[in-house]
């Protein structure tokens, strides 16, 4: 279909490319990386009994542990003379990762990168602005490699500092906005408050990082204009941002099953799922070189979509991030994610996209409570039937009752990093 960074690659083809890559990680792995090895032997199992696809269910497995282990050069399979870059982790979750880069690495994260420019349809007379965190951070990097190799124009503004953004914005008619899903709220509110929505030419958002739901996005591309939005998918251990992209059909994220080859396993038994069930993401780098991955664990769940794009795309799919194992909070015994939450929230219109959940222990007893937001120019006038609408229908979704606070509009934080959603209060 004449694209110029995205493969077109037969199931054939495909499998000839993963095998090859396969096999190469797993000598380079074997051969340069002691932690790798020294698992590898545990297993009884050598380089040379990768012979077929089917042999990646025997490979071991690597997790956040893993990293710890070797911090703060883990997995490194490289001369440290190699190493060109080093990136680490938004550390939300625990301990930040960091992660080493060859120039190759760098390079092949690039060409990623340039393949979601390309699948979200930009050319390059698109005015790219990137409104996310630069420095240790991938995001910043990533998204700037890739438009320069890409060929758009980079609008580098980094993220926060809403007077320079919604000035660029304007000045220079940015035509696609990268950010996380919360800075693109925030961007599409300021842009509404300041009046500048008719100088505004943004055509699309390429916005991820963290889990979004359809209210929020909704509102975002309303405030901004936007005629297409797509998810974007990443993470630190496996190059940075850029592993896939939402194509406009919006019915999954494409990924690069030439670059890598994704598991989605059970994250007990840690067996595939049956087609189509939720599990865990687990990836296997096909030529990461300074920090190659054998399935590693990225505790985030999702699935696959089955069948044929209706883009004509022919890469595989994965639904958008559904939430991460470690996301999970148990509240008086039973186990709830956010993500139920904002899924509750989501059938008020009354309410904005926005929530925060805080958790108490008194006396030796867990107590959630959920603060959300009216809906932009709703009365406060019914908050209190509102709340109470709100709570039993938490109840009955979550089976643990939650004190529903409902705010003004606007009182929750907006972030430009991601946001977060949960505040622990017990000990
Ligand atoms: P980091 O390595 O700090 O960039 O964080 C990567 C993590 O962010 C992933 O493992 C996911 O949990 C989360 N994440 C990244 N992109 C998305 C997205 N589009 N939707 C939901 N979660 C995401
Ligand atoms: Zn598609």
């Amino acid at each position: 279909m004449g694209h110029r960074f995205l493969p077109d690659l037969s199931a054939d083809e495909l499998a000839e490319r993963q095998l090859a890559g396969l096999k190469w990680t797993v000598g380079h792995a074997f051969a340069n990386c002691p932690a790798y090895e020294r698992k590898f032997r545990e297993m009884g199992l050598r380089p040379g009994d990768v012979k077929s696809l089917d042999d990646l269910a025997r490979l071991p497995f690597t997790s956040v542990e893993d990293l710890r282990e070797g911090y703060p050069l883990p997995l490194l399979s490289v001369p440290e003379e190699d190493v060109v870059r080093i990136h680490g982790s938004s550390g939300t979750t625990g301990k930040r990762k960091i992660l080493a880069y060859t120039q190759k690495d760098i390079d092949t994260w690039k060409g990623m990168m340039a393949r979601c420019y390309e699948l979200a349809g930009c050319t390059r007379l698109d005015r790219v602005q990137i409104c996310v965190g630069y420095g240790l951070w991938t995001a910043g990097a990533g998204f700037q490699l890739g438009c320069e190799h890409f060929g758009a124009m980079t609008l580098p503004v980094g993220p926060g500092m809403l007077d320079i953004q919604v000035q660029i914005l304007a000045d220079l008619g940015a035509t696609t906005l990268c950010s996380t899903a919360s800075m693109a709220l925030l961007m599409a509110e300021e842009v509404e408050k300041r009046g500048l929505r008719g100088k505004v030419r943004l055509q699309r958002g390429i916005f991820g990082a963290e889990p979004h739901t359809p209210k929020m996005r909704e509102r975002f591309e309303e405030l901004l204009g936007l005629k297409d939005s797509f998810d974007i998918v990443g993470m630190t251990e496996l190059y940075g941002p850029g592993t896939g992209l939402e194509c406009a059909a919006h019915d999954g994220v494409h990924y690069w099953a030439d670059l890598y080859i994704l598991e989605i396993l059970d994250p007990e038994t840690l067996r595939p799922v049956a087609p189509g069930e939720i599990g865990e993401m687990v990836v296997t780098s096909l030529c990461k070189e300074a920090a190659p991955l054998i399935r590693y664990r990225t505790r985030d769940l999702t699935r696959l979509v089955e069948g044929d794009c209706a883009c004509g795309l022919r890469l595989p799919r994965h639904d958008k991030i559904l939430g991460r194992s470690d996301d999970m909070i148990i509240v008086r015994g039973v186990n709830v994610y956010p993500g139920q939450v904002a899924e509750v929230l989501g059938r008020f219109p009354e309410l904005s996209s926005e929530y925060q959940i805080v958790l108490t222990r008194v006396e030796g007893k867990d107590y959630m409570a959920v603060n959300v937001e009216r809906a932009e120019g709703r009365a406060s006038g019914g908050d209190e039937a509102l709340a109470k609408a709100v709570g039993q229908a938490m109840q009955k979704s979550l089976l643990v009752s939650a004190a529903v606070k409902v705010m003004d509009h606007g009182e929750l934080p907006r972030t430009f990093a991601k946001s977060r959603r949960v505040l622990d209060e017990r000990q």
